[in-house]
């Protein structure tokens, strides 16, 4: 028997004219590309949105098109993510750190139509024109005081476009299971793939984000997102927030540790989330500002890659402010767990709770997580086993975009993630390794980012890398490379006796490098691909002493 209720598809649309109804003074504020802090609400969102999206229908694009971004967190952008998918068309957001021969791909294999871009990627496009073969035109985010001179062909100004158009639209109403977004994974190998989210997944992982156990996030909340909205859709808090009126805040293209400050403080942020590395330079920054006061700071999720101890534990000591450690990925919407503690918790000290919170969290309702070994054999939810973890829900992909990489999912619908982790009892999970990175040592395997997060709470270290480097005798064992604070002074034998007694004996590093900088990858994670190479033909003193 089919139950009686409303089919009413779960659209993006929705999100937007709910906060433009229900918190329409609620401000949407951003850092502009220009220079000034600019200043507008849910309800003029909607009302800018409806304009775009009467100018995209005026340039001629169809419904299902792809229409492109290469831009900073700003209400512009925040505009192109609900026009361009309320009209039903699929918002591709460009992650302009990718190589420029990917974009380039990206760009064809989208098969983009039009592509909205910031000011400073301008030059980037102008390299790139004569081979985007399906772009029929540029806009360009910006007003008609501050359009630059470029040799883009058909390019028109965003305030211009919208300027002539009328804010009139009932947003159209389709299939809830038609493509909305788009964003491409910059894989460490091979070309980027495609991700294509759909109304339904979106508003379904909107309900994620917003859960009082998840981010929690509501109307009294004000999110500083630094999370490009290029990366996963900012982790889908653009959504989130407009499904229980947050106050928005976009810091533009300044990432440094002085202008995230001032939006923390002067815009009443509550809420904030981003990469570790964002993190390191507000540090830096705080490091030379010690009366620097955030009254109202008091969840800050970190995800994308480890938050390490130090960290989580700086926030805490400093602002007050609790880590929710996240882990997810594109292909995943991309949350897929949250570090907040259980009750059982609460009172427990400070120390035992940061055991807690280094993990990356535990699943939310919407993702179903498992372990597997190398056979596909579940392994126990003890804490200690250690495998392939696989990922299953309706805001997790079914397949890349043109059906790149093929069949991806197993015959129950699950999808590896790639990642190598523990689940423990009250069902946190630890991320203990990429499968690509895990360092296997006499048929052991040893964590790379535990030993990292070790390495980063010694005072001088900056940023750490664990590969393995082949061995005679134990096939790989751990180099441990190392950037240093600035000023900070540690030698290889300090950071050994640091590490000895924290971690087992057999997983310390046979050897230290120091370097100047870290290879990354365009969503700022370590690559370690470039390092490997690298690191190659690296002669471990550990080695000629198994060779004599
Ligand atoms: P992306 O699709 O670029 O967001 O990358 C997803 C990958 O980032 C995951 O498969 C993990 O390897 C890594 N990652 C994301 N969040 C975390 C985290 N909290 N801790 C460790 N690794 C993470």
């Amino acid at each position: 028997m089919r139950g009686l209720m409303q089919e009413t598809p779960l659209l993006i649309s929705s999100l937007i004219e709910y906060s433009a109804t229900y918190h329409g003074d609620t401000e949407i504020v951003s850092r502009t590309i220009e220079g000034p802090i600019h200043r507008t609400n849910y309800r003029e969102v909607n009302r800018r949105s409806k304009r775009l999206a009467n100018a995209l229908t005026t340039l001629g694009v169809q419904f299902g098109d792809r229409v492109a971004t290469l831009a900073w967190n700003s209400y512009r952008h925040l505009e192109l993510y609900y026009a361009v998918s309320g009209l039903g068309l699929v918002l591709h957001t460009i992650n302009p750190r990718l190589f420029p021969e990917q974009i380039d791909y990206i760009v064809n294999h989208a098969e983009d139509r039009y592509i909205f871009v910031d000011l400073t990627f301008v030059p980037l496009l102008e390299g790139l024109k004569d081979k985007l073969k399906s772009v029929k035109g540029f806009v360009v985010m910006t007003d008609e005081a501050h359009m630059p001179k470029t040799s883009l062909p058909n390019v028109q100004c965003y305030e211009t476009l919208l300027g002539a158009q009328s804010d009139q639209l009932t947003w159209p109403v389709f299939d809830e299971n038609t493509a909305s977004s788009l964003c491409y994974t910059s894989g460490t190998t091979g070309n980027p793939k495609g991700v294509l989210y759909s109304h339904r997944s979106t508003v379904l992982h909107s309900f994620g984000v917003c859960m009082a156990d998840t981010f929690g996030i509501n109307s009294g909340d004000s999110i500083l997102v630094i999370v490009p909205l290029f990366h996963a859709n900012a982790w889908g808090i653009p959504y989130g927030a407009a499904m229980c009126g947050a106050k928005l805040v976009f810091p533009g293209m300044a990432m440094d540790g002085k202008s995230v400050f001032e939006l923390l403080r002067d815009e009443g942020v509550t809420v904030t989330a981003g990469v570790p590395t964002v993190w390191l330079m507000l540090f830096q920054y705080l490091d030379q500002h010690k009366d620097a006061k955030l009254s109202k700071l008091a969840r800050v999720v970190i995800g994308g890659s480890a938050a390490p101890r130090a960290m989580i534990q700086r926030f805490h000591d400093q602002f007050g402010a609790r880590t929710m450690h996240a882990w997810g990925m594109t292909e995943m919407s991309p949350i897929g767990t949250i570090g907040n503690l259980l009750p059982k918790h609460l009172d427990r000290p400070f120390d035992e709770q940061l055991e807690v919170q280094v993990k990356q969290g535990r699943g939310v309702y919407g993702v179903d997580l498992k372990i597997t070994d190398d056979e596909g054999r579940e392994l126990p939810r003890d804490g200690k086993a250690f495998g392939n973890l696989l990922v299953r829900g309706p805001w997790i992909t079914s397949g890349y975009f043109r059906n790149d990489g093929g069949q991806i999912l197993d015959p129950d619908n699950w999808f590896d993630t790639g990642d190598v982790a523990t689940l423990d009892p009250d069902g946190y999970m630890q991320i203990t390794d990429r499968s690509k990175d895990v360092i296997k040592s006499g048929g052991e395997w040893i964590s790379s980012i535990d030993l990292e997060n070790e390495a980063v709470g010694h005072p001088a270290v900056q940023e750490a890398a664990v590969i393995g480097v082949p061995h005679p005798k134990w096939q790989e064992r751990p180099l441990l490379v190392v950037v240093k604070k600035k000023g900070g002074e540690v030698s290889r034998a300090d950071l050994l006796a640091y590490l000895a007694p924290r971690i087992a004996k057999w997983w310390l590093p046979d050897d230290v490098v120091f370097v100047d900088e870290l290879p990354h990858t365009a969503t700022g994670k370590l690559l370690k691909t470039k390092l490997r190479e690298r690191f190659r033909d690296y002669k471990l003193p550990s080695a000629s002493d198994a060779a004599e």
